[in-house]
C-alpha cells in the first residue's frame, strides 16, 4: 500500500493541473451519513416526499422536519483529515480546485478556497419572498423558519430533487474536468447524473483518474485506493511531503 501511495504522491506532484471531485463518503468520518448508507437519510425519508422542489412548495415544513438539526447544529459539523488535506494541496500549489457534490460546507471549513459547490449549500438560507440571506446555524425558531422581515418561507441555498444544478457552477465544472490531467475522485459511487459524467470527461480529455472508495465505483479509474479517504488522504500528504524534502 505505502508504494501505491508513494506513486500517488509523485503522480500529483507532477501533473499540471490537479483537482479533485468529491461525494458524501468524504464527510462520513466527520458523522456525516452518506446518502446510500444504511443510517442514510434516504434510507428512512422518501426523497419525493421530503426533499423534493414539488413536495417543498406543498409543505416546507417536512424537508425542515428532516433537515432542521443539521443546520441549526450547522458549526458542530468539523472537517475531517481528508478535507484538510486537501485544503493543504491547495494551499502548496498542487491542487487547483475542488468540486463537490456536498452540501455540508465542510471544504469550506477546512480552508479550500477554490470550492465548486454543484449542490449548493446549507450554509446560506434564503427568504423564498424577499431573498433575506441567513446564514446556519443562525436561522429563526419554527418549522419551517420565517424570515424575520417579511413573513416568507426560509429554504436553504440547495438543490432540491427536481430542481436544475446551478449553471455557472456545473460549467465551470466541465472546464475544470476537461483541462486537468489528474482527479482524486473521493467518496462518491458515481451514479448521480450530471455529476457522474464529470471523471469521464476527464477521461475522455486525456487525464488520469485516483478514486479513493470503500469500493470502486467508477468503471475507468487508473488508480484505486480501497481505504477511509480519512485515512488515504494524510497518507498520500506524508509520502508527498517525503518526495519534496528529498529533492
Ligand atoms: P453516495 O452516498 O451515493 O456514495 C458515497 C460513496 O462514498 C460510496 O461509494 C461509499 O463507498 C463511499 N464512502 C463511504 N465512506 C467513505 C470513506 N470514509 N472514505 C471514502 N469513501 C467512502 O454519495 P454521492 O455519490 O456523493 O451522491 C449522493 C448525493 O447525496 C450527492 O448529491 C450529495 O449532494 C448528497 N449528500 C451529501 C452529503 C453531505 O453534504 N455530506 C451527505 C449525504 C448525501
Amino acid at each position: 500500500m505505502e508504494e501505491k501511495y508513494k506513486r500517488i504522491a509523485k503522480l500529483l506532484l507532477n501533473s499540471k493541473k490537479c483537482i479533485a471531485l468529491t461525494g458524501a463518503g468524504i464527510s462520513a468520518e466527520s458523522g456525516i451519513p452518506t446518502f446510500r448508507s444504511k443510517e442514510g437519510m434516504w434510507e428512512k425519508y422518501d426523497p419525493a416526499v421530503y426533499a423534493s422542489i414539488d413536495a417543498f412548495h406543498k409543505d416546507p415544513s417536512k424537508y425542515w422536519t428532516i433537515r432542521g438539526d443539521f443546520i441549526r447544529n450547522y458549526d458542530d459539523y468539523k472537517p475531517n483529515p481528508a478535507h484538510l488535506t486537501l485544503a493543504e494541496l491547495e494551499k502548496m500549489g498542487v491542487l487547483t480546485s475542488v468540486i463537490t457534490q456536498n452540501i455540508d460546507g465542510l471544504h469550506s471549513k477546512a480552508g479550500s478556497k477554490q470550492v465548486i459547490e454543484l449542490h449548493g449549500t446549507l450554509r446560506r438560507i434564503l427568504c423564498m419572498q424577499c431573498s433575506k440571506e441567513y446564514t446556519a446555524p443562525n436561522v429563526p425558531d419554527g418549522t419551517p423558519p420565517l424570515c424575520d422581515e417579511c413573513g416568507g418561507v426560509l429554504k436553504p441555498n440547495t438543490v432540491l430533487f427536481g430542481e436544475p444544478l446551478p449553471a455557472k457552477a456545473l460549467s465551470e465544472a466541465q472546464r475544470e474536468c476537461s483541462t486537468c490531467d489528474i482527479m482524486l475522485l473521493i467518496g462518491t459511487s458515481t451514479v448521480v447524473y450530471p455529476v457522474a459524467a464529470l471523471p469521464k470527461l476527464v477521461k475522455e480529455n486525456g487525464g488520469q483518474v485516483i478514486e479513493l472508495n470503500l469500493e470502486n465505483a467508477f468503471p475507468f479509474t487508473d488508480y484505486f485506493i480501497g481505504e477511509k479517504a480519512g485515512t488515504a488522504m494524510p497518507q498520500i500528504m506524508a509520502e508527498l511531503k517525503k518526495i519534496k524534502n528529498n529533492n
